[in-house]
């Protein structure tokens, strides 16, 4: 079988033209996918939305609500960067869905990758910066309360530190965080992941993945954990308009096939979600985001694993 890969038709709702969050990523990052032969349409998994009772495993039942019948506060829009629509809650609530049936079939077949995902500054109670629901809590929550593992690690890489994901998980310690991000990008305060890898302003390929290697060699032996969940943010890449990092294309590639192979050849099962990336350039953006899919899929082919 080929490699598992999620996405839904209504990622990507109407959005405002001009806005900084590049909402037509998810549809193109798809268009990508299929037009450069790595996949055809009919062979995408298609999630259900998470039920509110999953999302409430990491936030607050009244936020939940607040947010699905669009009565966030001007404050909570605010720091949330998006402008709310029925087609943006509808989209928010099935990309948590798409997280979770990827790291479902992750635990089935090693290795599974979503088309979106990656929502790490969503916070318990409240949004912030253009994240509303963050499915590695939720997904890190759901998976241990179901029995089915005993420890995850969220290894993310996006060059914002993914500190409301350390928030919600910091009393539990079954799930080890790490954030691996440029120290001078967003949140200017930053929460206190379990391991925190703070990279300074402009780093490129060569150093960077050597911090990778270093981090992944250390904590995989370390924590042995039964599930990895991999934020491959795209906004370290040197044209990215929001990071501070200087990664190239190449670097990309060589990043996220050095943390699938590290964890697939330690036999522990791994989910790619996208994470971040900012370009005017959508086209250039989708396809950078796509460098994590065709990753997956070589080392797919390469270790046997369908
Ligand atoms: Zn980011």
């Amino acid at each position: 079988m080929p490699l598992p890969l999620v996405y839904h038709d209504e990622y990507s709702p109407p959005f405002p033209d001009g806005h900084r969050f590049p909402m037509e990523k998810f549809r193109l990052l798809r268009d990508h996918l299929v037009a450069s032969g790595l996949t055809v349409d009919a062979e995408l998994r298609r999630p259900e939305p998470c039920p509110a009772d999953i999302l409430a495993l990491a936030h607050d039942p009244a936020y939940i609500e607040r947010y699905c019948s669009g009565e966030l506060s001007r404050e909570e829009l605010r720091r949330l960067g998006l402008p709310w629509t029925p087609a943006l809650a509808r989209r928010t609530v099935l990309a948590v869905g798409g997280s979770l049936l990827a790291a479902e079939l992750a635990l089935e077949h090693g290795l599974a990758c979503h088309l979106a995902g990656g929502t790490h500054h969503a916070h318990y109670d409240h949004p912030s910066g253009f994240c509303i629901f963050n499915d590695l809590a939720v997904i890190a929550r759901y998976l241990l309360a179901s029995g089915r593992i005993g420890r995850v690690l969220i290894f993310d890489c996006d060059v914002h530190q993914g500190d409301g994901t350390a928030r919600i998980l910091e009393d539990t310690p079954e799930a080890i965080t790490v954030s691996l991000h440029c120290e001078q990008n967003f949140p200017a305060r930053k929460a206190k992941s379990d391991w925190d890898i703070g990279l300074p302003l402009g780093m490129g390929d060569a150093d960077y993945l050597k911090v990778v290697d270093d981090a992944l060699n250390y904590l995989l032996p370390l924590y042995q954990p039964d599930i990895v969940l991999y934020d491959a943010g795209v906004d370290v890449h040197r044209d990215d308009a929001l990071g501070y990092l200087e990664l190239t294309d190449a670097g990309l590639a060589a990043r996220d096939g050095a943390v699938l192979r590290h964890c697939l050849e330690r036999e522990i099962p791994v989910v790619g979600v996208i994470g971040g990336g900012y370009d005017p350039d959508h086209a250039a953006l989708a396809r950078r985001h796509g460098i994590l899919h065709h990753s997956a899929a070589r080392l797919w082919r390469e270790l046997g694993l369908g």
